[in-house]
């Protein structure tokens, strides 16, 4: 969406939530929102088994660290709204669409963060469904809480923050940093205030525009607005005086996959979902090894396990890898989206989900860095021994999980879509594999590739990877 095309639209924005179904080609699509992507280990229960009783079994990850389900008919829509209902997953009827609330997943476990982003997240959830007027905000109106290691802050939130040190946070509107600075205090005060400073734009009022960003000037004018509504409030705001900050991902900004070290001697295991699409059984197993109670989901498509021991996440990567899930950082399936394709969007050319399946390579041809050298667990280096036909992932059962953060050769983005709109693509640097009549049309960085086959999309798509 351009800047200023949303004078074309005729309706308000028709995001689905667990009472508003979006009739999909394979039957209802509910969304749950999950602010900060935190859930208990009890709800991601309920889900599995909403998902298995009344849709189609899978539960999909968004890339705003919510969940959908999809395949639900007609008769089983209110049951499922229900259900999520009675497990404190739709805690307001009328908001239940604007709780798009992204948070740092590993705030407050690890020491890498300038604060822990949990408390601000409950804050802004709490005081977003307390004002009506905030009912009135698109569902695709986004916030991020980043706890200052920049890794959501950069994801296309309309509103968010990301701390610049103890006390302060710089705001960030539109995907960009604002100028504005706000005592970390007020944070949750200026996110709302953005808020409500997008609705009292004309055409937000008329529900035609959803994003700060596709108003013209919507940044500087609703910075303009924030500036003036907290003016006389306790701290105020403030333009830095330093440079702006750069709007870019920083290293901290990659999904986390793999163990990660914790203060305290504990460990987190992240997990990467295959094209985000988490079965009810996965997400039991999830649920039983949240040592916690407690799972993270992330704007990845991924999970995050906290608060384990090694032994603990050793044993755990063996059982998610041999029930299909990924926990090695080298992995050829980090970084591969999907949108729905057929059969769940009418308008997709392609499976586009079993296409993208079939270009991963299986898991002894990890990719290797130019120096040929394969990133094993660990940042050690070896070719992989494992026969084809593995679940996807590495290592195996019994083989130690690897290490977040060593690095991936590989796994430049690759999105596949069953027609033009892309929908679901990344932010930055993507690989783009659009269906068309003939095949797939395969592009980066401007070039483009028609491709005839599958075949020959996999062909396109792995030298592209392996080079990047
Ligand atoms: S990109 Fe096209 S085919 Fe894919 S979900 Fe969106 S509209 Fe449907």
């Amino acid at each position: 969406m351009q800047i200023g095309d949303f004078s074309r639209r005729s309706r308000a924005d028709a995001c689905p939530g667990a009472l508003q179904v979006h009739a999909a080609a394979d039957g209802g699509l509910a969304r749950i929102r999950v602010p900060g992507g935190r859930l208990t280990a009890s709800r991601l229960r309920e889900l599995a088994g909403a998902a298995a009783g009344c849709g189609s079994g899978v539960i999909e990850l968004t890339s705003r660290a919510n969940v959908q389900v999809r395949g639900l008919g007609d008769g089983a829509q209110a049951g499922f709204a229900a259900r999520m209902a009675a497990a404190g997953l739709l805690p307001s009827l009328t908001h239940e669409r604007v709780r798009n609330i992204l948070a740092s997943p590993l705030t407050g476990c690890d020491a890498r963060g300038t604060l822990d982003a949990g408390p601000l997240v409950d804050e802004l959830d709490r005081r977003l469904c307390a004002r009506p007027g905030l009912a009135g905000l698109p569902g695709r109106f986004l916030f991020a809480l980043d706890d200052g290691r920049g890794d959501v802050a950069w994801l296309g939130p309309d509103a968010g923050i990301l701390p610049t040190g103890a006390d302060e946070a710089a705001l960030i509107l539109a995907g960009a940093d604002s100028g504005l600075r706000v005592p970390v205090g007020s944070a949750v005060t200026a996110l709302l205030a953005a808020a409500e400073a997008f609705l009292a734009e004309p055409a937000a009022e008329g529900g035609r525009a959803w994003r700060i960003g596709e108003l013209p000037g919507g940044a500087e004018r609703v910075a303009a607005r924030v500036r003036a509504a907290l003016a006389h409030s306790a701290g105020g705001v403030r333009s830095p005086a330093a440079e702006r900050l750069r709007g870019e991902p920083s290293a901290a900004g990659r999904e986390p996959v793999g163990v990660i070290e914790l203060p305290g001697g504990r460990v987190a295991l992240g997990v990467a979902v295959p094209l985000g699409r988490l079965a009810a059984a996965q997400a039991e197993l999830l649920a039983d090894l949240a040592a916690g109670g407690e799972v993270r989901l992330t704007p990845w498509r991924g999970v995050v396990l906290s608060g384990l021991d090694r032994a603990e996440a050793t044993r755990s990567a063996a059982l998610l890898t041999a029930a299909g899930l990924v926990t090695d950082p080298a992995s050829p399936w980090i970084g591969v989206t999907a949108c729905a394709g057929r059969p769940g969007c009418a308008r997709s050319l392609a499976d586009v989900r079993a296409d993208a399946a079939r270009s991963v390579p299986p898991s002894p041809e990890r990719f290797t860095s130019p120096g040929g050298r394969t990133a094993v667990p660990g940042g050690a280096s070896g070719s992989g021994d494992r026969g084809r036909g593995e679940p996807p992932g590495a290592g195996g059962p019994g083989a130690a999980p690897g290490v977040a953060g060593s690095p991936r050769p590989g796994t430049l983005p690759v999105h596949w879509a069953g027609c033009e709109r892309r929908c679901g693509r990344p932010g930055g640097r993507v690989a783009e594999v659009v269906a068309t009549a003939g095949g797939y049309h395969v592009a980066l960085d401007g070039r483009g590739l028609d491709c005839a086959g599958i075949e020959e999309t996999t062909a396109a798509v792995t030298a592209l990877r392996r080079e990047m």
